[in-house]
């Protein structure tokens, strides 16, 4: 059989490597630490969490990351193995003892006879043989470089600058209003681009006072070079003038509001959709590195965001992402190298569960094609699905920025008054899924036992 040669012992590229090993295809890990480093990792471990020590929730009924850790059981993942093995006590959340979970991770992978771990750093794409890139946010600059080489520098970004996206059926239509600045646009699609939620001056004047007084993240060294580059977070636009950001992002030009036609907005909020089955919006421009709860309290001064819900908050990192819609086809390969894979962060997911699901996914594609009894990638009804459904197609290519996995990613589920009863909605989304994956599962021949 052939080998599968797997870029970075990640997140994705430990989870990757273990489901195609099961399956009976012999894998080679490269990976760099800790001869090379990165400003985020301190061992040598496989699969080291970088930052914090959660994988968030546990919930498989009520919270899509919760059904993310439920498919990755089913699939005998050792990401959720071993993170099980060695959670700590966090309420509905699964936190992990860190050093334990990677060394458990690394000593299962080099103890399975058909993983072999090669320390160094690649710096080229290969021209041939089966190959997963999963080498994550923090990818080494000599092999970003090849990539850019290969996609184009604006297909490849360093920085993500993220601007929240809210839940569409959470945004109040008595205030918001949908329309495109100067009516540009006909078509249904074109119609519902953009929504947009008027500030009159007290609550501009509100808002940019909540914005100043906000607690913003740090960077950390070596973090923030280039940031500044045309994505300036909205807390510091207010801070350069209280006027910034009705010149910018805020501007009121170009439209009007059908629920006050004779009102002149003093700002306007734009809410762009961020997916084609319109569930998500992102507020246009709203890039910022406010803490999570003070984001979430001034995101909720804007009239018609006042009971919103976030499918992700903004933020602004140091993080290496493909462009995936427009450079990976459905399955994760490369479209102008179909023998190499990208798996994980690197692909525009989000966060320590997604990459190491995104890896599954990777490994189990790459080894069903090396055995020559190739599987399709799961269908969107599934968290996983709906994940790689996104990043290589659903997603704006445009405004692309990585993503949680959250039920608005999904099929929206047709339930009778179901708008109201949220946790019957999600039952309903995590029952379907849990029957898709299954049904996923089976197309599997091999690599159902565990090792
Ligand atoms: P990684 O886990 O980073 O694995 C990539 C591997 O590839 C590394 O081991 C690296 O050494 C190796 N590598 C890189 N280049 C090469 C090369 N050329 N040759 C060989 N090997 C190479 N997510 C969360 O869920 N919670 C958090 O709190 C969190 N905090 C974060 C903080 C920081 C500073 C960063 C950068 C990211 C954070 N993330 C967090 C995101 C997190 O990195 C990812 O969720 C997850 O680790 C990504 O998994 P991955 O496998 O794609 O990449």
């Amino acid at each position: 059989t052939q080998t599968l040669h797997i870029i970075g012992g990640g997140m994705a590229g430990a989870e990757a490597a273990w489901q195609a090993a099961n399956m009976g295809v012999p894998v080679v890990i490269h990976e760099m630490r800790p001869a090379v480093g990165t400003f985020a990792h301190r061992t040598g471990s496989l699969a080291e969490m970088v930052c914090s020590n959660s994988f968030r929730s546990d919930d498989d009924e009520q919270n899509a990351v919760g059904l993310l850790h439920w498919e990755m059981r089913a699939a005998n993942g050792l990401i959720m193995q071993t993170a099980d093995q060695h959670a700590l006590p966090a309420g509905g959340a699964l936190a992990v003892d860190r050093d334990p979970f990677a060394e458990t991770v690394t000593a299962r992978l080099r103890a399975h006879p058909l993983v072999r771990v090669e320390p160094g750093e690649i710096a080229e794409l290969p021209d041939s043989g089966h190959w997963i890139i999963a080498t994550g946010p923090l990818t080494s600059g000599a092999l970003a470089d090849a990539i850019a080489a290969e996609t184009g520098r604006e297909a490849l970004a360093f920085f993500d600058a993220i601007a929240p996206i809210v839940h569409f059926d959470s945004v109040d239509l008595s205030k918001a209003w949908f329309q495109s600045r100067y009516d540009k646009g006909e078509t249904e699609e074109q119609r519902t681009a953009y929504l947009n939620c008027p500030m009159d001056r007290d609550t501009y004047e509100a808002f940019i006072d909540a914005l100043l007084a906000a607690h913003k993240a740090e960077f950390k060294p070596g973090e923030t070079a280039g940031y500044f580059d045309g994505c300036l977070p909205i807390e510091v636009m207010a801070e350069r003038g209280r006027e910034t950001l009705r010149h910018g992002p805020m501007k009121p030009v170009g439209l009007t509001n059908p629920h006050q036609p004779d009102v002149k907005a003093h700002a306007i909020v734009q809410l762009r959709r961020d997916n084609a089955l319109g569930t998500l919006y992102n507020i246009v421009g709203f890039q910022t590195k406010m803490k999570y709860g003070a984001q979430t309290e001034v995101l909720r001064m804007i009239p018609g965001l006042e009971n919103a819900r976030f499918a992700r908050l903004g933020g602004i990192h140091r993080n290496t992402f493909l462009n995936s819609p427009t450079l990976l086809d459905g399955e994760m390969r490369l479209r102008s190298r179909p023998h190499v894979r990208f798996a994980g962060q690197i692909t525009g997911v989000e966060g320590y569960v997604e990459s190491a699901a995104m890896g599954l996914l990777a490994g189990r594609l790459a080894a069903s094609e090396i055995l020559g009894r190739p599987v399709s990638a799961p269908p969107p009804e599934t968290a996983t699905g709906a994940l790689v459904t996104h990043i290589t197609g659903g997603a704006e290519a445009k405004t692309f920025q990585p993503m949680n996995v959250n039920f608005g990613l999904f099929p929206p589920v047709d339930l009778k008054g179901g708008r109201r009863n949220r946790p019957a909605r999600y039952k309903a989304y995590t029952d379907r899924a849990k029957a898709a994956w299954q049904d996923w599962l089976g197309h599997f021949t091999v690599g159902k036992a565990a090792e």
